[in-house]
């Protein structure tokens, strides 16, 4: 609930300050898609940019929440403070019951260094992602120095929120078939790192060996002077529940971040990712504006009977409305 003195100028500065009950209050607005989120994300935005964002994507179960757990420990000893969302569209649960089941971060939630929120869809269309960039955003004002997203799957909408990350980590554990048959087939980008968890199973290097033909696959698109310039991704192997592996984990995080700097990668992507993320909000918001305007609109009604009745095909109706809406030439 608001404190009755807590105004927003307050909020701003003391989110800036790195208080984490601001930090909560702060996300909460812009997940609840409050006017007042996307004023404070405004107001903290030219203070955005220093955080290291990793995202890890992959399959529920492999161990993701185990494997930030770890890393998090991880971090704190090196003296890091840490921020971790963990984003899962398919939760219907609320906040608490993700909390308690789904993130196996326990040790953490005392440490003041570490500050930890899961977030799940709200229901409204494009708003999870567009909620999740915002929260991490303001995880990064907040001053946190690591900041790790976790998403389930590798699906289309999954991939928008890690999108947004510096490196991107897909997680996978042996017998995780379906995931190499989606970077194969292209569905998935090809992550930065890929870490093979519960490392103990017996087809772990089977796994490796059939990843690592996926990634000489995908070279083969390339031309040379572009395989040698580019980062070569590497396979780790981890058993997050135990720690192990995570030393060597830790490594490649920061050898890819010194990649991507050294590179000019970094401006690179997040330049893209920035301009992803304008023309999403917009997006986004059209779309709110278009179903809020022709909720009521017999003329609209019409043209979607004529669909139904099969006397006009979806793509015309949908040329006719933009044509209506937006002007000539959209449609
Ligand atoms: P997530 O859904 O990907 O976030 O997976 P969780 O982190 O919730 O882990 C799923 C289950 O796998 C939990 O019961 C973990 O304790 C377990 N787990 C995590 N890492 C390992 C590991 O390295 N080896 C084994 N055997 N189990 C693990």
């Amino acid at each position: 609930m608001i404190a009755p003195a807590m105004t927003d100028a307050d909020l701003a500065q003391r989110l800036l300050a790195g208080d984490r009950r601001a930090l909560a209050r702060a996300i909460s607005l812009v997940e609840d898609d409050r006017p007042e989120g996307w004023e404070l994300v405004r107001e903290v935005y030219p203070h955005t940019g220093s955080a290291a964002v990793v995202g890890f994507t992959g399959p529920p179960g492999v161990g993701k929440s185990t494997l930030i757990g770890a890393l998090t420990t991880a971090r704190r000893e090196a003296g890091r403070t840490v921020g971790v969302l963990s984003i899962d569209p398919s939760s219907p649960f609320t906040q608490g019951a993700l909390l308690g089941d789904r993130i196996r971060l326990g040790e953490h939630f005392l440490d003041p260094g570490v500050f930890i929120r899961s977030m799940a869809n709200r229901g409204a269309l494009g708003g999870l992602s567009e909620a999740a960039l915002q929260a991490a955003l303001l995880l990064d004002a907040a001053g946190r120095e690591d900041v790790f997203v976790e998403t389930v799957g590798v699906g289309q909408a999954e991939i928008d929120i890690i999108d947004h990350a510096d490196t991107i980590v897909l997680v996978l554990m042996p017998g995780s078939g379906d995931s190499i048959q989606a970077l194969k087939a292209g569905v998935m980008e090809i992550p930065d790192i890929i870490v093979i968890n519960k490392a103990d199973h017996p087809l772990t290097d089977t796994m490796v060996r059939e990843i690592r033909g996926v990634l000489s696959l995908a070279n083969l698109d390339r031309t040379p002077e572009e395989v040698r310039g580019s980062w070569r991704v590497p396979i780790v192997k981890t058993e997050a529940s135990h720690g192990r592996g995570v030393d060597e984990l830790v490594e490649r995080l920061d050898e890819h971040r010194a990649h991507i700097l050294q590179a000019g990668q970094l401006a690179e992507r997040r330049a893209r990712n920035l301009r992803n993320e304008v023309l999403a909000i917009a997006t986004a918001r059209m779309r709110r504006k278009l179903e809020e305007e022709l909720a009521e609109d017999a003329d609209f009604k019409s043209l979607i009977d004529q669909v139904v009745e099969r006397r006009l095909d979806p793509a015309s109706a949908a040329a006719t409305l933009l044509e209506r809406e937006v002007g000539e030439g959209v449609g």
